[in-house]
C-alpha cells in the first residue's frame, strides 16, 4: 500500500501505510510541500505517526500527529471507519498518539506546508576535545532559536565523510546539525551565532535539497548492525548533565554508536496534553542513545553501557517516554500515555474490548 496522493491547491496528501518517509517526501517535495516526519527516510510513516512523530520541522509545524487530518481505518469489528476531527472524534484522538491500539490504518491524509525544495541546512564539525563549550554554546543558541530553526547536538565518532578532513575519521567529534525551516537569507543571519561556537574541524551547513537533508543520515544506521536504543526528555541542559555527557562521550562502546541531544519543543510543545493522545507536551530537549555494533560478542559491553548512561540521565528527565523509542515488550505504558491513559481505555473499551490489536504499547481494556 504505497500511493501518495498530494493536492497541492488544498495543500494535503493521502498517504497509504506501505509509504516509507522518503517516498513520502519525494511525492510532497514535487510541489514545495512537506509535512514533519522523523530524520531516518527508511522509516514508516505508519508507525511513526501513530506514535506521534517528529523531526526537523517539528519546532514550526508540531508533531506528524499534529498534522493529521484524518485516517480511514478497519477495525476490531471488520469495519471500514473513518475518523477526523469531525467524525469519530474519540477514535481519531486516540489515534494520534495511541499507537496500533485502535485497528488497522489504511489510509492517512495530513496537512502540509511549503517547505524548500532547498533549505538552508548542514552539520558543523568540532574535536571532542571542545564538548565543553559546544554543548554550552548549544545550550545557549537553542534558548532564544526562533522556532524555524533546529539544531540537533550528537557526540560520535567521525565518519568517514568527503567534507571531513581525512585525518578526524574515525576519531571523536561533537557535531551540530542544523537546519533552517524558512527563509535561507534569515537563516544565514540566524544560524550565524550557533556557527561562531568554538573552532569547527568542518562546517557543511549551506543550501541542501530537503529531500537530501531527510536522508543524510540514513547510512548512520544500516540494515543489518545491533541495535539498543534508548531515551529521555529534558526541560533544561544544566551543566551536571553536560558533564555526564562528556563524561559517557568518553566510554562510547563502538564507532557506530551515537549520543544524539535533539532541541525540540518549539511548535510541539503549543498544544494542550489532552488535545492528543500522545502527551509529551513539556519537553525542550530528548536524549536518543543510539547504540550500535556488529559483534554478538559485544552485546552485553553495549547494552550495559547504554542502561547506565540511560540510568545516570534519569534524575534530570521529565519522566515520560516516547513510545516509538521503547520496544513493547517494556511495556511501561503509564509512561509513554501519560495522564491521556485513562482516556486512552475509554477508547480502547469502545473500539476494541476485547484487544484484538495488543501486540503493541497495549492500552488494555477494562470492559
Ligand atoms: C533509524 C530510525 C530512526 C528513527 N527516527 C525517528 C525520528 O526522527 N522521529 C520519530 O518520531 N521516530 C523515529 N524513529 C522511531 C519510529 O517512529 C518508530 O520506530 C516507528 O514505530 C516506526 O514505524 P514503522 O511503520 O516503520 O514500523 P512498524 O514496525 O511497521 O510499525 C510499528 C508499530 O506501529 C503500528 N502500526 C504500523 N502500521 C500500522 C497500521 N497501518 N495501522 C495500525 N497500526 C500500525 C503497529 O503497532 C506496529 O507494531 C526512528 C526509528 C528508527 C529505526
Amino acid at each position: 500500500m504505497k500511493s501518495v496522493r498530494v493536492d497541492p491547491d488544498a495543500k494535503t496528501a493521502r498517504v497509504e501505510p506501505g509509504v516509507v518517509l522518503n517516498e513520502l517526501d519525494h511525492e510532497t517535495q514535487a510541489f514545495g510541500l512537506a509535512t514533519p516526519v522523523g530524520y531516518n527516510s527508511t522509516t514508516g510513516i505508519a508507525g511513526l505517526t501513530l506514535g506521534g512523530g517528529w523531526g526537523w520541522l517539528s519546532r514550526k509545524h508540531g508533531l506528524t500527529v499534529d498534522n493529521l487530518l484524518s485516517v480511514d481505518i478497519v477495525t476490531a469489528q471488520g469495519e471500514l471507519v473513518h475518523a477526523s476531527e469531525a467524525e469519530n472524534e474519540d477514535l481519531f484522538w486516540g489515534l494520534r498518539g495511541g499507537g496500533g491500539n485502535f485497528g488497522i490504518v489504511t489510509s492517512f491524509e495530513f496537512q502540509l506546508h511549503e517547505v524548500g525544495p532547498t533549505v538552508l541546512s548542514g552539520p558543523i564539525v568540532y574535536p571532542f576535545d571542545d564538548a565543553e563549550v559546544v554543548l554550552s554554546g548549544y545550550r545557549e543558541f537553542a534558548a532564544s532559536a526562533p522556532n524555524d530553526a533546529t539544531v540537533w547536538c550528537v557526540i560520535r565518532h567521525a565518519p568517514p565523510l568527503p567534507f571531513i578532513p581525512e585525518e578526524w575519521h574515525g576519531r571523536k567529534v561533537v557535531i551540530l546539525a542544523t537546519f533552517y525551516a524558512g527563509d535561507m537569507e534569515e537563516g544565514e543571519a540566524v544560524l550565524q551565532p550557533i556557527r561562531d561556537v568554538g573552532a569547527p574541524i568542518a562546517d557543511a551547513v549551506g543550501p541542501h535539497p530537503y529531500t537530501g537533508w531527510q536522508q543524510a543520515f540514513d547510512g548512520l544506521a544500516p540494515a543489518g548492525n545491533r541495535h539498543y536504543w534508548k531515551s529521555h526528555n529534558f526541560d533544561e541542559l544544566t551543566d551536571g548533565m553536560i558533564e555526564t555527557f562528556i563524561e559517557y562521550g568518553k566510554t562510547i562502546p563502538t564507532p557506530e554508536t551515537e549520543i544524539a541531544i535533539p532541541h525540540l519543543g518549539g511548535a510541539m510543545n503549543e498544544k494542550p496534553v489532552g488535545a492528543t493522545a500522545y502527551p509529551h507536551r513539556d519537553f525542550e530537549f530528548t536524549m536518543v542513545l543510539h547504540t550500535q555494533w556488529m559483534d554478538s560478542e559485544q552485546d552485553e559491553e553495549c547494552i550495559t553501557w547504554t542502561r547506565e548512561m540511560h540510568e545516570a540521565m534519569a534524575p534530570h528527565a521529565t519522566g515520560g517516554v516516547y513510545a516509538n523509542f521503547v520496544p513493547e515488550e517494556v511495556g511501561d505504558q503509564q509512561a509513554a500515555y501519560g495522564e491521556n491513559y485513562d482516556r486512552l481505555v475509554e477508547v480502547k473499551n469502545e473500539w476494541d474490548p476485547e484487544n484484538v490489536f495488543r501486540l503493541n504499547h497495549n492500552v488494555e481494556p477494562t470492559k
